[in-house]
């Protein structure tokens, strides 16, 4: 008879790296330090976190699945071992480094869902950042992994650079036990973080970590966040770089294959970025994670990683792009010419 443990090897075969099952109900603790947050204002302009604030609670929301009884967690690892950024002079964070991981995360997904509708004859909605699911949560309840101090899900043996799905099913599957945190006395993610966005153990003040600043954040960075950006162009993983948790090895490459450095990087740059007409970034950047905060917001990320580590050498680019646009990403320039040129 086809079960839970034929589900678990199916969820395996097709390439997850951990699978967990939890039955719904309420993330009581989890919803409250989930709405603490909301209510700090921490989540800065990202305004789609606070919707569904209630939905969240539960994974039995109006719009999930009527009758779900279980959550099933999925991880993927794309860790790639010391493999560096694919773009020269400037860092980009390990998940964005190769193609849109959604597509082939989805697929896979989707696949184990429709299998559990055929060999299971179950109801199954799977989920990949499409709906209101507190997903971190629902790992460490699943058992996949335990929330460390960086906030990050920490899956012992894998680590942390893990993408997250979930199904919902109307299977009532035997629970895994859920993971308390092993960070012991560590707090070298809390010490690292270029930015210090933490605000204290598991709590981030996103509006002060690069990764939100350089993709999610509109308008002009904070003047006294920007020495803290250094060269990262897009995202940022020190407090998961250090993390000893992340010094198992990582799976063989042929499994991560996806998140591979992109080629069409290797010859751009942050000046580059900056020369180029908005239409150019957008087809150059289209099918990758890095189209996502649109040129603006990449060309003013250039400015501000070449007002970080450029030198005179870059006044020029600067200049032209002060002269051609406006918006963040000229202001960010004009900030770029006056600290290259502070340094001499
Ligand atoms: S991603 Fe970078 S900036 Fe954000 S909390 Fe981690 S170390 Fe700090
Ligand atoms: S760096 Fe240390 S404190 Fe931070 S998540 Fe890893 S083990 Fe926990």
């Amino acid at each position: 008879m086809t079960g839970p443990a034929e589900l678990r090897a199916k969820a395996l075969s097709l390439g997850f790296h951990r699978v967990g099952f939890t039955p719904v109900g309420p993330l009581d603790d989890d919803h409250a330090r989930y709405l603490d947050w909301i209510s700090q204002g921490r989540h800065g302009e990202m305004a789609w976190l606070a919707d569904n604030a209630e939905v969240r609670r539960d994974a039995r929301g109006p719009g999930i699945l009527d009758e779900a009884r279980s959550v099933i967690v999925c991880a993927l690892s794309y860790h790639r071992g010391a493999e560096g950024s694919p773009m020269r002079g400037a860092a980009v964070a390990r998940y964005a480094r190769g193609g849109d991981y959604h597509n082939f995360f989805r697929k896979k997904l989707r696949r184990l869902a429709a299998w559990m509708r055929r060999e299971l004859g179950a109801e199954a909605r799977p989920l990949v950042d499409t709906a209101p699911m507190l997903e971190r949560a629902w790992a460490r309840r699943a058992g996949v992994g335990f929330v460390g101090r960086n906030g990050c899900i920490i899956a012992p043996g894998l680590g942390s650079y893990l993408l997250l799905g979930e199904i919902v099913t109307d299977l009532a599957l035997p629970p895994d036990e859920p993971m308390e945190e092993r960070c012991g006395s560590c707090v070298r993610c809390l010490a690292a973080c270029p930015t210090q966005a933490f605000v204290a153990s598991h709590v981030l003040d996103a509006r002060r970590c690069v990764s939100y600043l350089t993709i999610e954040h509109p308008g002009p960075i904070d003047e006294g966040l920007r020495a803290g950006m250094g060269d990262r162009l897009f995202g940022c993983d020190d407090c998961q770089d250090v993390c000893p948790f992340n010094r198992t090895a990582p799976p063989p490459p042929e499994e991560t294959a996806g998140f591979a450095p992109d080629a069409r990087w290797r010859d751009v740059t942050p000046e580059a970025i900056l020369a180029m007409e908005p239409e150019r970034w957008e087809a150059l950047a289209q099918g990758s994670p890095l189209a996502r905060p649109g040129w603006e917001r990449m060309a003013r990320n250039a400015a501000v990683v070449l007002g970080n580590v450029g030198g005179r050498r870059h006044l020029p680019v600067l200049h032209e792009h002060a002269e051609r646009v406006s918006g963040s990403s000229r202001e960010a320039a004009a900030w770029a010419i006056a600290e290259i040129t502070r340094r001499g």
